[in-house]
């Protein structure tokens, strides 16, 4: 990001635009919405920069050529003539008096740009693509201003106006922020757009008579230290929530809602930065994944802080890779919250099986072929392999592998004592969904050594007994890349 959204306090500063034409005018436009004083200096005026002026009496027009001093105790700048050679001038001025500059068209030589504007006021949405491709501004400016009702300010300016209120009557900060959502979703939001102020303001003072009972009622049963089940009952929540396989866009819209509404963010290590993003940023974010050399926290742990957290009335949100339910330890957190009485629910993400096959384009069932589908995990608990494996791969249906590829060599040497078919084909995806997503095809007799030629690290998901050619499918052209008789011939070839 080169250019950081701001917005500037332009209340009674002083803003320059040197021109007069057509450009300078779609300047002035938008200036003139703010309290700045601004000054216009040209020779000559378009007639409709005259009709602004005329009827603003914070905007000044000069009738004279540009001089150096106009750039005085400015705050902004706008080169604007149209004349190459005077806008540079005026960069140049106003670079030496410190004066922060938009040099119009030419992004190279501005300090600031002026983002597309959806003009809600108080409420503002600031459009920017760096100069790159002010299409692409417009084409969003369209859909934010379908998206917000046309009076949308107006609750801008009622929350302005019922602000100080809340901050005095209610002193902890979640209380706070839960009567903003009712009030900002409910009753009072359609008083307030339908324009009628008298029955919002009745809503309101309705509402905040609420919260206050409840924040006071529930500071009573903790300084008492009642059950603390019933506190749960009262505020406390947890939700278990998918959040795929890696791909924000493959995140639920119900997953991405709790994120937002999250006090508390308990994290697992696959989960990716761009989707914790969609949470607030003062929300609290405990990390529990297991890092290599890292300290570990136990489920038991995980267990306790979930727990812990959503007794101090938090709604707790318990952010896992792919799907909450699918190799997730959900049993352990759901019998812990439900033990404590507290409420929790579990919203499904795209399990990592379900990312891969979509990624390469190989369905995981087949119509009057492959009935089921099975997901296994290749480790017990005790990190030995799983007899599952041995068993599905005998008994010849198609199955789908997580945390296969670090017990590759023991897959191997299992399998191959006990009379299964090494020539069997398997299919792995490693990252599926994300940029490093990688594919690879090897026999299971060659699988270790296919794991250490190419390196697998990541997450990978195994897919055996599923094949392009049983279904009339062509393979993901990305597999020739990792073939491993290339690999094999190419480094003979350099031998
Ligand atoms: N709940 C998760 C699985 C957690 S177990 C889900 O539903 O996907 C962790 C294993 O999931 C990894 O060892 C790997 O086998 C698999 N996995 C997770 N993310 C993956 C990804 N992006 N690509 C491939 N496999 C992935």
């Amino acid at each position: 990001m080169r250019y950081f959204p701001i917005f500037l306090d332009l209340e009674d500063q002083a803003v320059l635009i040197v021109g007069g034409g057509e450009t300078a005018l779609q300047k002035l436009r938008l200036l003139a919405k703010t309290n700045a004083h601004i000054c216009v200096v040209a020779p000559l005026f378009d007639p409709e920069i005259a009709a602004i002026a005329k009827k603003n009496s914070r905007v000044e027009l000069i009738e004279r050529e540009y001089s150096s001093q106009d750039m005085d105790n400015k705050r902004l700048a706008y080169a604007a003539s149209d004349d190459e050679t005077l806008d540079r001038l005026v960069a140049q001025n106003a670079r030496s008096a410190g004066v922060l500059l938009n040099k119009v068209d030419d992004p190279s030589h501005c300090d600031f740009i002026t983002p597309s504007i959806v003009d809600r006021d108080p409420i503002c949405v600031a459009i920017g693509t760096e100069g790159t491709a002010p299409l692409l501004a417009r084409e969003i400016k369209a859909q934010v201003d379908k998206l917000l009702p046309a009076n949308f300010g107006a609750l801008g300016a009622m929350a302005a106006r019922i602000r100080p209120l809340i901050l005095e009557r209610l002193v902890d900060g979640r209380d706070r922020l839960r009567l903003w959502e009712r009030l900002l979703a409910g009753p009072f939001r359609r008083a307030v757009l339908n324009g009628d102020e008298a029955h919002a303001q009745d809503v309101f003072e309705t509402e905040l008579e609420l919260s206050q009972t409840a924040s006071v009622e529930l500071s009573h049963k903790q300084g008492v230290k009642q059950d603390q089940k019933e506190i749960a009952t009262t505020k406390g929540h947890v939700a278990l929530i998918g959040a795929g396989p890696g791909d924000p866009d493959l995140l639920t819209l119900k997953a991405m809602h709790r994120l937002q509404g999250a006090d508390v963010l308990v994290i697992d290590r696959l989960v990716s930065a761009s989707i914790l993003d969609y949470a607030r940023r003062d929300a609290k974010r405990i990390y529990v994944g297991k890092q290599a050399g890292g300290p570990s926290v136990s489920q038991d742990q995980i267990n306790q802080i979930l727990v812990r957290e959503a007794l101090t009335g938090a709604r707790v949100v318990r952010v896992k890779g792919g799907d909450p339910n699918v190799f997730g330890r959900c049993q352990e957190e759901l019998a812990a919250c439900q033990l404590m009485g507290i409420e929790v629910e579990v919203v499904p993400g795209i399990s990592a099986a379900q990312a891969a096959s979509a990624s390469i384009q190989l369905p995981l069932t087949f119509r009057g072929t492959h009935r089921s589908i099975t997901l296994l995990t290749a480790a017990t608990k005790d990190q030995v392999i799983s007899s599952d494996v041995m068993a599905f791969m005998k008994a010849g249906r198609p199955f789908a592998i997580y945390m296969g590829v670090k017990l590759a060599d023991e897959i191997v040497n299992v399998l191959s004592s006990s009379g299964v078919d090494m020539s069997e084909q398997i299919l792995i995806v490693e990252n599926a969904s994300l940029r490093e997503e990688r594919v690879f095809s090897t026999a299971l007799s060659e699988l270790s050594v296919c794991v250490k030629t190419f390196s697998i690290d990541g997450p990978a998901i195994l897919f055996v007994g599923l094949s392009y050619d049983e279904m009339g499918l062509q393979a993901d052209p990305r597999l020739k890349a990792h073939e491993l008789s290339n690999v094999v011939s190419l480094s003979r070839q350099v031998v």
